[in-house]
């Protein structure tokens, strides 16, 4: 048989051809397999075909285990836009931080590569029913695909998935099967399922589509990232390898379950390597939810292998992976030997937090398992193992439909109550205003911010902004400042000390002689080291001191919250 790539086993090296219903190596039985292509004469041939091909996921069709990509079969996967994240990397420091939209695929999640190779490669072989387990994305993705290529979708899901989710994954013609318990525990139903009933199971990263469709994402990446910053200079001092004609990111951040991401990422990046269009690999952030997170815990021990978590203690389902076998071991293996890389974890907290941050910074609305990755990247930039200069790839993986309450808290909108009587639109004027004048942001905290720098002002406005709901105030000088704090007498003042003309302690001394103002809390944030003197004159008139530059948001937020709530 004639193939573009075969099937290599990893635990004995036998190589076979594929076929997407032989579950294990023919001649040890291992599962774990990968798949190689004819990487020579792919470095002479991929390079001179990809500028007429349109930028989807089988523009690498060369590289993907279907032999002939049924166009009808495609609902517009792949090509996901690369997104520089300017506001989120001036508030962290790190101007080159770029969100792979993943949300923009067709069911909303970057498992629509996975579904997508995978129900095209059933379809090539002609299977015509199949068994998935899942935490609700790749129910919802493989429903949409398996719909379009008249397969039948039985979706084995944990009952921990929302059930909006799972009336999702129905009206796709998906058999439901909704499974009272965790995770590892829907996978070993719906494995036995499949077994009794000889259909095709879906092995995540075991099943050669999968991994295979992952390695797009590395790709696309280092293309659009080439296109974005160019080609990476050619190196003079001898020392480091020669340039190549694409671009891989320093870091390339994900949130992580099962793990199939990153060991598709990390392929796909290997393959680039082999057929020489990059010449640097990613090192790669792997984020697990806090209340399960085996990899986190075996990596932080330099151990090989994950020790199971039984029960989840994570909010977050998507994320609800506690038993992740060798592939934790095959991505640690992976790491040290290439690219180096982390396994970090943050709390549903931080996750909640951080879509709020993305939401509001960047108009990015993510689901909380991808929070996680954005609580991620925060943690690691501000412990230093992500560097101001580095090159940050983040996987947005996942669109929050819908936004789950827990997540907004409370205190999120306003009602407009229109009088009883009200008829379709003929309302009374005076009803119409005197409801319209409870709309008002007036409830919320006034804060001045006084500096002379547009940039720092916008930075803490941003800051400021995204997570909490504050008027804010801006004084591009000593001057104006005092003014706006008699005028306005705001509930705070986070001041600058050095402005021209009227520096911030005259601004201090103005407010603190004048009993109108003199209660008012002010917060100084300065880039300058003080002098003891200077020190002295701030002793007693102020609350908070902060350094410009190593103040992040949360250390400003938390004075804010202390001081005027
Ligand atoms: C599946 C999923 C993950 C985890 O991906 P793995 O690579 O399988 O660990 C993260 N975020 C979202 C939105 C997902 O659907
Ligand atoms: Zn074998």
């Amino acid at each position: 048989m004639s193939s573009h790539f075969i099937v290599r086993c990893l635990d004995c090296d036998h190589q076979a051809p594929y076929f997407p219903t032989s579950k294990a190596c023919p001649r040890c039985g291992s599962t774990w397999r990968e798949a190689e292509y004819d990487y020579e004469t792919l470095r002479q041939t991929l390079p001179l075909q990809l500028p007429s091909r349109s930028f989807d996921l089988w523009r690498y069709r060369e590289l993907l285990p279907v032999r002939t990509p049924n166009p009808e079969l495609t609902l517009g996967e792949g090509g996901t836009p690369l997104i520089r994240a300017n506001n989120l990397g001036m508030m962290l420091g790190c101007p080159h931080i770029y969100i792979k939209d993943e949300r923009q695929g067709p069911t909303a999640s970057f498992k629509d590569r996975q579904a997508a190779v995978t129900i095209a490669a059933l379809k090539e072989a002609g299977v015509t029913e199949a068994v998935i387990a899942s935490t609700g994305n790749v129910a919802l993705s493989y429903s949409a695909y398996a719909a379009r290529a008249g397969i039948k979708l039985w979706a084995f899901i944990t009952s921990l998935v929302t059930q909006v989710k799972m009336r999702e994954v129905a009206i796709y013609g998906t058999q439901v099967v909704k499974v009272t318990g965790n995770y590892d525990q829907a996978k070993k139903v719906a494995a036995e399922f499949a077994r009794q009933r000889s259909l095709y199971l879906d092995q995540g990263v075991r099943s050669i589509p999968t991994v295979e469709a992952m390695k797009t994402l590395a790709f696309e990446i280092a293309e659009q990232l080439t296109a974005m910053l160019g080609p990476p200079k050619t190196a003079n001092d001898g020392n480091q390898p020669p340039a190549s004609p694409w671009r891989a990111p320093d870091w390339y951040i994900q949130s992580v379950s099962g793990g199939l991401g990153p060991i598709g990422v990390m392929k796909g990046f290997d393959e680039l390597q082999t057929l020489g269009l990059v010449n640097t690999l990613p090192a790669i952030a792997n984020i697990q939810a806090e209340g399960c997170a085996p990899m986190v815990t075996a990596w932080r021990a330099n151990k090989t292998e994950a020790d199971p978590v039984h029960t989840p203690r994570t909010h977050i389902a998507t994320l609800a992976t506690g038993v992740p076998g060798r592939t934790y071991t095959l991505l640690r293996e992976r790491m040290l030997e290439r690219s180096g890389g982390i396994f970090e974890s943050v709390t549903d907290q931080e996750a909640f937090r951080a879509m709020h941050i993305v939401a509001k910074m960047e108009g990015i609305s993510i689901e909380p398992a991808t929070g996680v990755a954005f609580a991620g990247l925060i943690k690691l930039v501000r412990a230093g193992v992500i560097k101001p200069t580095d090159v940050v790839v983040i996987n947005c993986t996942g669109h929050t439909v819908p936004v789950e309450q827990s997540v907004l808290g409370e205190g999120w909108e306003q009602e407009v109550d229109l009088p009883e009587e009200t008829h379709e639109l003929s309302i009374p004027e005076d009803g119409l205003l005197a409801a319209l004048n409870r709309v008002t942001p007036e409830r919320y905290s006034r804060v001045l911010i006084a500096d002379d720098h547009p940039h720092v002002r916008r930075l803490i406005r941003r800051i400021m902004q995204a997570q909490g709901n504050y008027t804010l105030l801006e004084a591009k000088d000593g001057r104006t400042a005092v003014e706006m704090i008699r005028k306005e007498k705001p509930d705070l003042v986070i001041l600058d000390l050095m402005m021209p003309e009227m520096d911030g302690f005259s601004v201090l001394d103005a407010m603190k002689t004048d009993p109108d103002t003199a209660h008012i809390p002010v917060i100084v944030v300065t880039a300058k080291e003080l002098t003891n003197q200077e020190k002295k004159r701030l002793d007693g008139q102020i609350q908070s001191l902060m350094q410009k530059g190593d103040f992040m948001s949360d250390e400003l937020l938390d004075e804010v919250r202390s001081l005027i709530e």
